[in-house]
């Protein structure tokens, strides 16, 4: 595959964060593929990449831990919490499979972990942090973005999605698409649509807002 790849992986918000991505991309101009495990399988994107600028590819730690190429341009590795133990045993190899997502990456490519030190890169990556100033941090009204060139202050009320943990994926979802040269004020936050089954809006009925979040397998996704 010769077109850069932006790879997202994590506990909870791979394919929402995969999703947002995309969506980014497009409203900058980009041809952008989504697949990996979500969707498309990346196989098929080797005969499909003429068609594409850029491929977003949502990436499992079951994958990761079989992958001996895999290196994307810049990846997302969102977040840790206990899940998938039966597999991995304990948290110290689950969190190294993960790590392997970045095992390729050289000192030009974008690394973004959220505040978590067990997820970090070695210190000649390009580190940025999700709950810090070079990366993205969040308060009540602001989501702000920031890179070693580029800048971005938005409203949170501009993001049209349910959840704090949303402006977290978006913020990772932007920062990935400014890794390859998008400026941030470029990115269009403002018309994100959510995926079906997290957190997706059905209807108000008598004043209640009901939402589908049947993708909630895990406590954190749960207390999101
Ligand atoms: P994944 O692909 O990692 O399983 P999804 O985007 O499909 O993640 O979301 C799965 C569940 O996790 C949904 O219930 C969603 O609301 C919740 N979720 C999404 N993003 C996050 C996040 N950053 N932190 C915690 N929970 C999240």
């Amino acid at each position: 595959i010769k077109i850069p790849i932006l790879a997202i992986t994590g506990t909870n918000g791979k394919s929402s964060t995969a999703h947002y991505t995309q969506q980014l991309l497009q409203s900058a101009g980009k041809k952008a593929f989504l697949g990996g495990n979500f969707g498309i399988p990346l196989s098929d994107l080797v005969l499909l990449q003429d068609e594409f600028d850029v491929a977003v590819v949502e990436v499992s730690s079951y994958q990761l831990e079989g992958a001996q190429y895999f290196k994307p341009t810049a990846c997302a590795l969102l977040n840790l919490t206990p899940d998938h133990l039966a597999r991995h045993l304990n948290m110290e190899t689950y969190a190294a499979c993960k790590r392997r997502i970045f095992e390729h990456c050289t000192i030009e490519d974008v690394v973004i972990t959220n505040t978590d030190e067990r997820l970090f890169p070695s210190p000649n990556h390009r580190h940025w942090i999700l709950g810090q100033d070079l990366g993205a941090t969040l308060n009540k009204e602001h989501l702000t973005l920031k890179s070693e060139i580029d800048q971005r202050q938005m409203n949170c009320t501009d993001v049209p999605l349910i959840g704090a943990h949303n402006y977290w994926n978006v913020a990772a979802a932007a920062l990935l698409c400014h890794a390859i040269g998008i400026p941030l004020a470029d990115c269009d936050v403002t018309r994100l649509q959510p995926l079906e089954h997290r957190l997706e809006p059905i209807r108000n009925l008598n004043g209640v807002q009901w939402v589908n979040d049947s993708k909630a397998t895990n406590v954190e996704a749960t207390e999101a």
